[in-house]
């Protein structure tokens, strides 16, 4: 395994492996992996002969206000992960190698973008876009992973790939659990044993969505209603949204008539945490066994 810290040296060996014949596969992350992260190195390696991860804690995809600065980093761990995954090549490039001085220029997507995590966090898309496409040319990969955890930035990059022209296929890997539910994120590191019990109340919302449609209820304020009501129950917990929309558009939708997906966001005391489930669901987003 290497690891490669210049972008220009990244694009080299990516052409060399090209002109070799070899298929690229990339896995784009912000690093303190966890089983989430390599469920994705163990699709690309389906799907590669080079397996790229990249670990990059992007500074245009934080808000002024949020954990760029603090965000967990472990580079030694993470690599030791990646050794065994059999990642080949980490690229860990530094934040003014990818945004030199004078840096100008930023992918931006005005439909898809807007609602769930686009409304509260304002410019995180564009950081999010600007920086795949980079790793697009800096990788030049065959195909791309991404989870569906963050089910809108999938959708989006899908959507930018095709607008784009990107010659990329992007592939979604299943949300990963822990073993009580709670869907696995870096982020994860910022709770309290406390707040890790409370956290459970995303999937317990996703459930009840869940429940109330499997018994035939397909009014989306209903079962938004009685999510909520969930949530409420936990003092510590802030609804940032909780929203069902088309799974295409992302649009809210009133009846579940067609495949929707739902999705909230909420913080546990200073943590912001996201989870979702496609109903019906698509295998991508699944929960434990119902209680
Ligand atoms: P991050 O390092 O959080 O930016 O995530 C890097 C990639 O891993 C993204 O495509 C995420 O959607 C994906 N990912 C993060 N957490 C999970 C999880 N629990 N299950 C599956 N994929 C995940």
């Amino acid at each position: 395994m290497k690891t490669i810290t210049v972008p220009e040296d990244m694009q080299k060996t990516a052409l060399d492996l090209r002109r070799a014949g070899k298929r690229i596969g990339l896995v784009p992350t912000m690093g303190f992996l966890h089983e989430g992260h390599l469920s994705l190195v163990k699709l690309a390696r389906q799907q590669a002969d080079v397996v790229v991860l990249s670990i990059f804690v992007n500074p245009t995809q934080f808000g002024p206000n949020e954990d760029f600065s603090r965000y967990p980093r472990n580079f030694e761990r993470d690599a030791a992960l990646c050794q065994a995954a059999g990642v080949d090549i980490i690229f860990n490039p530094a934040p003014e190698a990818m945004y030199p001085a004078g840096y100008s220029v930023y992918v931006e997507e005005n439909v898809l973008a807007k609602g769930l995590c686009g409304a509260s966090r304002p410019g995180h898309f564009r950081g999010v876009l600007t920086v795949v496409a980079k790793l697009f040319n800096l990788v030049l990969p065959d195909v791309a992973v991404f989870g569906q955890k963050d089910a809108q930035q999938a959708r989006l990059i899908q959507q930018m790939a095709h607008n784009l022209n990107f010659p990329i296929a992007i592939l979604l890997a299943p949300i990963i659990r822990e073993s009580n539910g709670l869907a696995m994120s870096s982020r994860n590191a910022y709770l309290a044993p406390a707040e890790r019990r409370e956290a459970l109340c995303l999937q317990q919302a996703l459930k009840t969505a869940r429940r109330l449609y499997r018994a035939g209820e397909r009014d989306a304020r209903r079962i938004i209603a009685a999510m909520q009501a969930g949530i409420e129950q936990i003092p510590s917990a802030r609804v940032d949204y909780i929203a069902i929309v088309d799974h295409d558009t992302l649009q809210p939708v009133a009846q579940l008539d067609t495949p929707v997906l739902v999705a909230l966001a909420v913080s546990i005391g200073k943590t912001r945490l996201i989870d979702n489930l496609a109903l019906p669901e698509d295998g991508l987003s699944h929960l434990p066994a119902m209680k």
